[in-house]
């Protein structure tokens, strides 16, 4: 467990979840949950394997072979939404895409005019994104890229929550980000219905059925931040918040039978409904 919450710096901090191979901490302060990493067996560097993309979450990265064959999946289409609202808020030119794993939302950029490069930790993901769409990808954690590279869009699709240090990632984002620069971040919501029934099976079976809240605090997710906690790190460093929705996950992309994804797509239906959807999306200034 870390000495300080990364958030709000309280001591006040506990194990919530102990779910067998690793631990969730919880800040009794601010609410945010992370994955205690003295508790987790792998590295970053071996999480994040061809294997992750190519086997484990092979319905969460189709986009590829959806893109080649032109097909406009809802995860796709997602993308290109954000890249519009980029524009309409002003974006334009070099976009730096945190990571980018295998490169479609770069793809898209590129399209919609930026000037597209991209940033991971996995060797295969730098591999990938050069040799299939010639886009460059610095393969490093963010806050290792040289200080003179800069940006006027830095994004974080579904990243951000599998960062072992987000304040400095979020440094590194704002030193990389020429004045007002704009910063897409989508990342879980800590208190989305799932995360509330996850949390609820947990404490009311007194631990003992743990697969549901596995399924919503896996290992590979670090950290599940709040609405707040997402802005208090956001303001301290000066960005202006432009834009903030909810979204939900396209189904599409849920590894599982059709039993699960039918489950899922009530509840997230019913996440619309009381504004508690799975993902947020920031837009933030940096002013
Ligand atoms: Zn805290």
């Amino acid at each position: 467990m870390k000495q300080n919450c990364d958030v709000c710096k309280s001591k006040n901090q506990k194990v919530d979840f102990s779910l067998k191979d690793y631990n969730v901490i919880k800040c009794e302060n601010c609410g945010l949950r992370y994955i205690d990493q003295d508790s987790l067996k792998l590295k970053p560097e071996q999480l994040y394997s061809q294997d992750y993309f190519t086997k484990q979450h092979i319905q969460f990265f189709s986009d590829y072979n959806d893109i080649m064959s032109n097909k406009m999946t809802k995860k796709l289409q997602n993308f290109r939404k954000r890249l519009i609202r980029l524009k309409e808020l002003g974006a334009k030119g070099r976009l730096l895409d945190v990571g980018c794993g295998q490169g479609t939302f770069l793809y898209l950029a590129k399209k919609e005019n930026f000037k597209p490069f991209g940033c991971d930790i996995s060797e295969y993901s730098k591999t990938f994104v050069e040799e299939k769409f010639n886009i460059p990808v610095y393969n490093m954690e963010l806050y290792r890229l040289p200080k003179n590279k800069k940006f006027d869009v830095v994004t974080m699709l579904d990243f951000f929550e599998h960062t072992t240090d987000p304040n400095a990632v979020l440094d590194a984002a704002k030193n990389l980000l020429n004045k007002n620069g704009l910063l897409l971040i989508q990342t879980p919501n800590g208190k989305s219905l799932l995360h509330n029934l996850a949390n609820l099976i947990y404490k009311l079976s007194f631990g003992l059925i743990k697969n549901p809240t596995k399924e919503v605090f896996h290992m590979y997710h670090n950290y599940h931040f709040t609405k707040r906690n997402m802005e208090q790190l956001l303001k301290e460093r000066s960005f202006e918040i432009l834009d903030y929705k909810q979204d939900s996950l396209p189904i599409h992309t849920v590894e599982g039978n059709f039993v699960k994804k039918g489950l899922l797509a009530l509840l997230y239906f019913i996440s619309a409904l009381i504004n508690k959807q799975i993902d947020m999306v920031f837009i933030a200034k940096k002013i």
